[in-house]
């Protein structure tokens, strides 16, 4: 990789599209493109090939995607399936039409199972049925992967997947109900806190067990995997298993996360847990042995994690 290549960040206003920006800059990238939303809808097709036949891109980062947490899936189903698959087919076949050979697309760890064995490996993959409140979504994320393998093995591109575990850390959506867990959270307990509650409601039983990756080493690991010679990433993957997962090989519970959300933001009142909210999927902890053997492993740890989103909610979410 050249530090010279022009480099297309999708999703760059996304947490994780604008931690790899930071992260490209740091490592010493100058020439990276990053419209907005406004600028290039990334959903038409036709407005995606002018752009990569106006552009000189030698890399692709596809991390532009419809996300949300429990609640948002189960309650845009349709948005989160036509979007998706509409960024990924777009952005994929255009970038091969204007010959772009290194692309990077980003999945979820909500691709496996529901009951896939724990930790899960890259090859529990299409092994069982999937988590009914984002199938949709897992479906999209699925067929991202395949469209990098089929263009790999048909035209000899080099484009690479990895599945990140539930990421978060600056720049995240705090939305009340459509956000993921740690946002949610977040704001919750903030303003409870202001307000001197009683007791902050947390979804579920608290009894499932999730794997959190703060969005700084996520974006780190993207630019290690891209960064890799096509051997060593041929030699540690296969042409129709072509995924990397990125997390940390650690998860605590629901309960376990809330009462450290609870201490991170200083809230001392009571947790209680609404059962008849969706727990979603039992447990999801990737295997990160893959990710291991190629010389990654993640730097922060939960606890440092959320004090660092906690000030940038601070900073740039709670003053709005
Ligand atoms: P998931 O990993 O796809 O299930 O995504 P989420 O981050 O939305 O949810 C993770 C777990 O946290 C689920 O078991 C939720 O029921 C639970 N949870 C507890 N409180 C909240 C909350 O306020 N927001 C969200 N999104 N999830 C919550």
């Amino acid at each position: 990789m050249s530090k010279n290549d022009r480099i297309f960040v999708a999703g760059n206003r996304g947490m994780v599209g604008a931690a790899i920006v930071r992260k490209l800059r740091e490592h010493g990238y100058k020439d990276i493109v990053t419209p907005s939303h406004a600028d290039l809808d990334l959903v038409q097709q036709s407005d995606v090939r002018n752009f990569f036949s106006e552009q000189r891109i030698d890399q692709v980062y596809l991390a532009a995607a419809k996300v949300g947490g429990i609640h948002a899936n189960n309650t845009y189903p349709a948005d989160f399936i036509y979007q998706n698959l509409m960024i990924e087919t777009n952005v994929i076949h255009e970038a091969w039409r204007a010959g772009v050979k290194h692309l990077l697309f980003l999945g979820s760890s909500c691709i496996y199972p529901k009951m896939a064995a724990q930790p899960m490996r890259e090859d529990s993959l299409l092994t069982g049925v999937l988590e009914p409140t984002n199938e949709p979504y897992a479906i999209a994320k699925i067929t991202g992967i395949k469209l990098c393998e089929s263009y790999n093995r048909q035209y000899g591109t080099d484009y690479r997947s990895v599945m990140p575990t539930n990421l978060y850390g600056p720049g995240d959506n705090y939305h009340p109900e459509n956000s993921h867990v740690i946002p949610g959270l977040i704001r919750r307990f903030h303003e409870a806190k202001q307000g001197s509650l009683a007791q902050v409601e947390v979804w579920g039983t608290g009894a499932p067990k999730r794997e959190f990756l703060y969005v700084e080493d996520a974006a780190e690991a993207c630019l290690h995997v891209m960064g890799l010679s096509a051997e060593v990433y041929a030699r540690n993957t296969e042409p129709m298993l072509s995924h990397i997962n990125i997390g940390t090989g650690e998860d605590v519970t629901i309960r376990e996360l809330a009462v450290t959300i609870a201490d991170v933001v200083g809230y001392g009142g009571k947790i209680a847990f609404d059962p008849t909210k969706p727990d979603g999927t039992p447990r999801k902890l990737m295997d990160v042995g893959r990710l291991g053997s190629l010389g990654w492993r993640a730097k922060t740890g939960l606890r440092d994690g959320l004090a660092l989103a906690y000030a940038d909610f601070l900073a740039n979410t709670a003053k709005r």
